[in-house]
């Protein structure tokens, strides 16, 4: 088996760092570089590139380079590259291709395994892609990793001796994370994370590019928007002028021959200022006090009880961010990690903790996880409300973690009880992911809330569910295990099934429906094609030919 590398597999930089002689290196690629541009496309001979040519020819052949795959993962939407289009998943892995072979190369053994770090809220489809994504190019993903936990990591690997609260805040090229840690006895404990997966580097990119536009087009009359090849190039440019601006107060822009204009071509020149900068983009950084706001509580701390702020990811290197983050927090950021190369540099510790050169049990180091999102069950109230998402492991608990709910029947007789097992933040359960569901039959037959049914969820380091519901008076019992890693079904995926095409019409008049509805009735509908789906995803003829039954009947009552 070859040695696990730790990869950052990021929106617009991809880094890797294997661990050697008790602490975590960073590994050059084929052009000698730590830092790898998170680039993809098709060269002129038809051949695939990734990586700085990839990152280069974007400029010249936009249609044939894809870049920012991460913020797709998870998502139906394809990039076309010259004549075919391919999924995130596709991308992502020609991507890590690159860095197997060239981690390979620079270490000297054939590169099979990986520690891959993803946005703490990245959902279980996103990362479930990302282990797709690798598994398709030869890697076989050990673990996944938070990357504000392992930015923690690598800064608790020099700080074992500390105890103390840490805030990491990682603002990257397209998402922004913070998490709080506490760090005790080498013993690294995540209380909370939140984030905004839609804000980033890119978003301050952006702001620039709409400004250099609305100059342009002032002094011009005319605008180069619908031009794929001035966009790039003004794109380009004004990333680089931002990137300028962490450095400097002012940035000269020269854009020669961007367009045709009625005389001639047209060049951009512009001078942006930090301070001009700056006014742009400022609601984008008060974006980041949300989230910051939400750990706090979650965790149930004040700022004024935070030791560190750890500062994660390029876009961190914006002074306004800095002075930003002092003002908001009162405390200054440590300088303490190399903002590009922390997370890397953590999964590289995960995957020594893994391979067993670091051993927790021997005081090493040690990290706990945090389950990052609500779990429970639909329940009704006993009236109208069959909707309801009754919690019973909340959000940011300590894992691994078991707790038990208790229920009751609700209608007289009742002698069974449907488990449907839901992830996510709406109290409405529909509105929820959807993870499982499974019956509980035997319950004695007996007047209405007479009986009740406990259900438990033990929920682990290593993504495993286990739920189970047992009848508390003759201890009947049914349960379900959920691999969080491997097995969330995706309904969507009934399409696939033998069964679908009996059924294709009933679930498009069903969504129909939906659409036109609003609240109970909504919700019926919503609950029982859900049903429908996941018998055919099932494939149980039986189950899919009830729950049918059931839906048609509820569209002919409307
Ligand atoms: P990701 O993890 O999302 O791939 P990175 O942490 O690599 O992102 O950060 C990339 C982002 O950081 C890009 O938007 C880039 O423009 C920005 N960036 C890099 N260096 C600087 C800098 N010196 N000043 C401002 N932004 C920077
Ligand atoms: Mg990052």
């Amino acid at each position: 088996m070859s040695r696990i590398i730790g990869i950052d597999l990021g929106t617009s930089t991809t880094e890797a760092a294997v661990f050697v002689d008790g602490k975590p290196q960073m590994i050059r690629n084929f052009d000698n570089e730590i830092v790898t541009p998170s680039a993809v496309g098709v060269d002129e001979n038809g051949s695939w590139v990734a990586g700085a040519r990839a990152a280069a020819q974007y400029l010249l052949m936009p249609e044939k380079t894809a870049i920012e795959i991460k913020r797709k993962i998870g998502t139906e939407e394809r990039f076309s590259i010259g004549k075919r289009s391919y999924s995130a998943v596709e991308l992502s892995a020609k991507l890590l291709e690159y860095v197997r072979d060239y981690a390979s190369e620079e270490l000297g053994e054939d590169i099979t395994r990986a520690v891959i770090s993803v946005p703490a809220y990245f959902n279980d489809t996103q990362r479930k892609e990302t282990i797709y994504a690798a598994r398709l190019c030869g890697l076989d993903v050990e673990r996944i990793i938070n990357e504000p936990t392992a930015a923690a990591l690598s800064y608790g690997l020099e700080h074992l001796e500390e105890e103390s609260h840490i805030l990491v805040y990682d603002l990257g090229g397209g998402t922004f994370d913070v998490t709080l840690l506490e760090m005790f006895d080498g013993v690294l404990d995540v209380k909370a994370s939140a984030g905004d997966n839609q804000l980033g580097g890119k978003d301050f990119d952006e702001r620039l590019i709409e400004e250099l536009l609305q100059r342009f087009e002032k002094k011009n009359g005319v605008s180069p928007r619908n031009n794929r090849r001035a966009m790039s190039r003004i794109r380009r440019e004004a990333e680089k002028c931002k990137i300028t601006l962490s450095a400097k107060t002012e940035c000269r822009i020269l854009l020669a021959a961007l367009m045709d204009g009625k005389n001639g071509p047209l060049a951009m020149e512009e001078v942006v200022t930090r301070a001009e900068f700056e006014e742009l983009t400022k609601d984008l950084i008060a974006r980041t006090h949300h989230p910051i706001d939400v750990v706090l509580k979650d965790a149930r701390l004040s700022a004024a009880e935070l030791d560190r702020i750890i500062l994660v990811g390029g876009s961190t290197r914006m002074p306004a961010v800095r002075a930003d983050l002092a003002a908001y927090l009162k405390k200054e950021p440590e300088a303490a990690v190399d903002p590009d190369f922390a997370v890397a540099q953590g999964a590289a510790i995960q995957a020594a903790l893994l391979e067993g050169q670091l051993d927790s049990e021997a005081g090493d180091l040690m990290i706990t996880d945090v389950n990052p999102y609500t779990l429970g069950v639909r329940c009704s109230d006993g009236y109208d409300d069959h909707n309801i998402m009754s919690v019973i492991i909340p959000r940011n608990v300590t894992i691994p973690v078991s707790r038990t709910n208790r229920y009751w029947t609700m209608h007289p007789g009742q002698t069974q009880i449907k488990v449907e097992i839901y992830q996510g933040e709406s109290s409405r359960a529909s509105e929820n992911h959807f993870l499982g569901q499974y019956m509980l039959e035997g319950i004695p037959y007996n007047p209405i809330a007479t009986e009740e049914v406990e259900i438990t969820f033990t929920y682990d380091v290593n993504g495993i569910l286990e739920t189970q519901a047992k009848c508390v008076s003759n201890g009947e019992a049914a349960s379900m295990r959920i691999d969080m890693m491997k097995d969330i079904p995706d309904l969507e995926n009934w399409k696939d099934s033998q069964l679908a095409e009996n059924y294709r019409a009933l679930i498009r008049r069903a969504e129909r429906r939906m659409k036109k509805e609003t609240g109970e009735k909504a919700d019926d509908l919503a609950i029982l094609v859900k049903d429908l789906k996941y018998a055919i995803l099932n494939e149980d003829k039986d189950e899919a030919e009830d729950a049918a039954a059931k839906l048609a009947t509820a569209l002919e009552n409307e």
